[in-house]
């Protein structure tokens, strides 16, 4: 089985826990706190390796882990950080949250390496949390938690043009003939597992990547035999060539054939449907006359063009009608929108971890003048996954408290310019 697709798990690395320890020294009876930080967790990083062009290395394993920071020391010594894992992908990969299937990251294009789960924070060790009036502090921060998510890696093929149409019409008879792809060419469904791709060479520097989509059959959007797996291949192509068997050598009607391939697209996805497309009429050398030849084409015409799509006659076996084929579809694509075909972010791990449903707390400190404190599992939760050395962390963390209520609830509860808020260890002080 071809592996173009695969469900793994991926854990970030936990942060090292912060220490407890304090100075021991000949003569000094009570030696200051010296606990040190704990290391951070390693991140789940994917990049992009151009040798490789299948998910095999992932059909076998299921879990890939970073590793977890190491806790802080004695003498303030800061804990090691855990290793990143990197997780190297074909090019066109598109990694997706699995139970959601939204898209988390676009493996292709520019996008050759992203940090798709950020390794937890060290802990802060007992030596930052000396104050005037707690010299001994018995408190060291935890490291933050690991991220654990399973995600769905899909490989989408980037090519310009997409051929379709039922098995046995001569797609990969054409794609070999014209592209230095080498498909297997045979006379049963389903002999072409993989998509194939393949690059048209027009000269003059012109030409376009093609790919063969196999096994596309009807049933195939509501996952019938293989050409569910096929369809999203699709999805990156900007024009779609579709073959017909116009001598109906399979006894089959060339017009129906046309309008099952376009339902399936469709009920697959709407947008692919309204893609353009060329038909090529082929195995035309299988009709016997010249009149017939006319016929069908004639059909073909007058059914599809007024729809906006062109036919042309094909015979990809005799090398007849290529030309002009390759030229219209050139012609086609470069009227295209010339940016690739990417798929836009959906899912921030980040912030799908801070815990939407669990408690938490605004009180004013009973100790302290101008201190407030903030605390429970929703906060706890959302510091740990959010780094706040980070801009983009800091810029959610900042959105995480408006949209919670929170400042609100720090106004209500009559927070000053300057005061403190402090959470876990933390301490910000308010500004307007
Ligand atoms: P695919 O399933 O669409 O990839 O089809 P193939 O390229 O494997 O071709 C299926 C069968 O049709 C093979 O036996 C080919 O030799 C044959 N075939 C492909 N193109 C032509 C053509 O232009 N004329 C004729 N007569 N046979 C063709
Ligand atoms: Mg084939």
């Amino acid at each position: 089985m071809f592996a173009d697709r695969a469900k793994i798990i991926i854990r970030s690395g936990k942060g090292g826990d912060g220490h407890v320890s304090f100075r021991r020294e000949l003569y000094v009876p009570n030696g200051g706190p010296d606990g040190g930080d704990g290391g951070r967790g390693g991140d789940v990083i994917f990049q992009v390796d151009e040798g490789l062009n299948t998910l095999v290395d992932y059909r076998h394993r299921r879990k890939f882990k970073a590793q977890d920071g190491e806790e802080g020391g004695k003498r303030r010594c800061h804990g090691k950080n855990g290793e990143d894992i990197v997780l190297k992908v074909p090019a066109g990969t598109v990694i997706k949250e699995a139970v959601s299937g939204k898209v988390i990251a676009d493996m292709s294009g520019e996008n050759t390496r992203q940090v798709i789960l950020a390794g937890g924070k060290g802990g802060a060790g007992n030596q930052h949390f000396a104050t005037s009036t707690m010299q001994v502090p018995k408190y060291a921060q935890p490291g933050q938690p690991a991220q654990e998510l399973e995600v769905l890696l899909e490989l989408k093929v980037i090519a310009d043009v997409g051929l379709v149409g039922f098995p046995n019409v001569g797609k990969s008879t054409l794609l070999s003939r014209v592209t230095n792809a080498r498909p297997k060419v045979a006379n049963y469904h389903f002999t072409t597992l993989n998509p194939h791709l393949g690059v048209v060479d027009l000269g003059d520097g012109a030409g376009f990547v093609m790919a063969d989509i196999p096994g596309l059959i009807e049933g195939a959007s509501q996952g019938v035999g293989l050409g569910h797996e096929f369809l999203r291949h699709i999805e990156r192509t900007k024009v779609m060539l579709h073959l017909v068997d116009a001598a109906s050598t399979e006894g089959r009607d060339p017009i129906a054939d046309i309008y099952a391939i376009n339902r399936e697209l469709k009920a697959y996805n709407e947008e692919l449907a309204g893609r353009p497309q060329i038909i090529a009429a082929n195995k035309l050398d299988a009709i016997a006359t010249e009149e017939e030849k006319e016929e069908v084409l004639t059909l073909l015409k007058e059914e599809f063009e007024p729809q906006g799509i062109p036919v042309f006659p094909l015979s990809a076996v005799a090398g007849q009608g290529i030309k002009e084929l390759l030229y219209a579809v050139k012609e086609l694509l470069d009227k295209q929108d010339e940016k690739p075909v990417v798929f836009q972010q959906e899912f921030f791990p980040e912030q799908e971890f801070v815990g939407e449903n669990l408690p938490y707390t605004v009180t004013r400190s009973q100790e302290e003048e101008g201190v407030y404190i903030v605390e429970g599992p929703r906060i706890e939760k959302m510091l740990g996954y959010t780094n706040l050395d980070s801009e983009k962390g800091f810029a959610f963390f900042q959105k995480f408290l408006k949209d919670t209520g929170i400042l609100s609830e720090l106004e209500n509860a009559g927070i000053q310019e300057g005061d403190t808020v402090r959470m876990y260890g933390l301490a910000f002080d308010y500004f307007k």
